[in-house]
């Protein structure tokens, strides 16, 4: 018979309860700890917090008790609207159907079906590269590739902005690291001469920078390292799909497709925005990737739908360029009419259009004052950007309609105006 406190657990449901080891001196000194931290994360200003949707992602959110208000959304990296795009979620469905939930394995041992090597070849084929392979994400893509490939009789030289899962994937590997300034090629030229004396020199960097909106020198960093014998790799996480006349990103459309050896990018941005990333490259490439890096052999295979959503996605890419292309004139108003208006917006021609502003706090209150006028923008500061840099990140989308992004410019100017960071 069950009685006292087993009865009260069942009652309530059983699971509900949080549990946590009492009477351990360790796991006391433990929550001591975490809480700290988590006091001074709060007490430096720089506590992360998470908004609610209770709606799919798009140009228009509901927020979580938020009740019929539509809210304008201007920071998803969904570039070319597809994250919720009819065609998409059928395929997914029709995947998720046929294919089922997921493969419980990884790809080596049970874990491979005809949709992944489909996505694979249609990836290579988008890039015009030998092969690719597909990752749960582009971090883990960017975890994998460079201890699989570099050893320490070889060298990488890394922008000091690259994104933190291309930092974290270089301190995994064994070779020599170098890192040059910011899209800086003399920087650049200097390092690549004193990296002679390695095996194998590899350039690595972002296509476009997201936090500045900011585009790498592709072609000067290409022919840098043709004169230094260096390989050339980017992550295209904020360029497939979008960036140049077909959209297959930053090598396009600084005319370097020949010149770049390898591309990592995301499924989980402008190509459905569900998950998973890859690497694309020369097949020898690719096949040692499958045998040597970690996150692809020791994590499970990406699932039916999320495949079935990347691969319909890069189907209406290849059927035309007008998806492609539909979202440079909406970054070319907003950017044009923002800078009309006052504002100063970093990088160019990116959809990633940062509203410079200066001050943390600036920042933070701007954004919260545009969330009131149901505009959904982040604000962002120390230590994501660097001190006095502080700024409201906007992102454009295909999707959005121009009045969309004049309503945008119009709340920036009130707000802006109120707030002091225009005349
Ligand atoms: N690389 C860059 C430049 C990114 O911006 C991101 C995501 O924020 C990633 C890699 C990681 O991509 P994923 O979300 O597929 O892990």
């Amino acid at each position: 018979m069950l009685r006292g406190a087993a009865l009260r657990v069942l009652r309530s449901g059983g699971a509900g309860t949080p549990r946590f080891a009492s009477g351990s001196a360790a796991a006391s000194e433990l929550r001591r700890r975490l809480e700290k931290e988590l006091e001074d994360i709060r007490g430096a200003g720089t506590w992360k917090s998470e908004r609610i949707i209770a709606s799919r992602q798009g140009p228009h959110l509901h927020l979580a008790g938020g009740g019929a208000e539509r809210i304008l959304n201007f920071c998803a990296n969904n570039y070319l609207g597809l994250s919720s795009h009819p065609e998409v979620i059928r395929a997914a469905v029709e995947a998720l159907e046929k294919f089922g939930a997921g493969l419980s394995s990884v790809r080596f041992i049970c874990g491979t079906q005809s949709i992944h090597k489909d996505l694979e070849e249609k990836i290579a084929r988008f890039h015009q590269r030998e092969d690719a392979i597909l990752y749960a994400s582009c971090f883990d893509a960017n975890a994998g590739i460079f201890e699989a490939l570099l050893t320490p009789e070889d060298a990488v030289l890394s922008d000091e902005l690259n994104h933190a899962s291309i930092i974290d994937g270089i301190r995994l590997c064994k070779a020599n690291k170098y890192r040059y300034k910011h899209m800086d090629m003399q920087d650049l030229e200097a390092k690549l001469q004193d990296t002679q004396k390695h095996r194998l020199r590899l350039v690595a960097t972002d296509g476009a920078f997201s936090m500045d909106g900011d585009i790498a020198p592709l072609r000067e960093i290409c022919q840098l390292a043709q004169k230094y014998d260096a390989l050339v790799f980017i992550d295209e996480c904020h360029a497939t799909g979008f960036l140049g006349p077909n959209g297959r990103g930053t090598d396009e459309l600084l005319g370097v497709m020949d010149k770049v050896t390898i591309i990592n990018s995301t499924l989980g941005k402008a190509l459905g925005g569900a998950a998973g990333g890859y690497t694309t490259g020369p097949k020898p490439l690719i096949d040692l990737l499958r045998q040597r890096s970690r996150p692809y052999l020791f994590s499970n295979s990406l699932p039916p739908a999320v495949v079935g959503c990347a691969s319909k996605a890069l189907d209406l890419l290849m059927e035309s360029n007008a998806i492609a292309q539909s979202m440079a004139a909406k970054t070319q108003r907003f950017r044009s009419k923002m800078t009309a208006a006052g504002f100063t917006i970093s990088g160019k021609d990116h959809p990633i259009c940062p509203v410079m502003l200066g001050d943390a706090r600036l920042a933070a209150v701007m954004a919260e004052d545009m969330l009131s006028r149901g505009i959904y923008v982040i604000g962002f500061s120390y230590p994501v950007v660097p001190k006095g840099k502080a700024r409201i990140r906007v992102q454009i989308s295909a999707v959005h309609t121009d009045e969309d992004i004049d309503r945008c410019v119009e709340a920036f100017t009130e707000v802006g105006r109120k707030h002091g960071a225009l005349p």
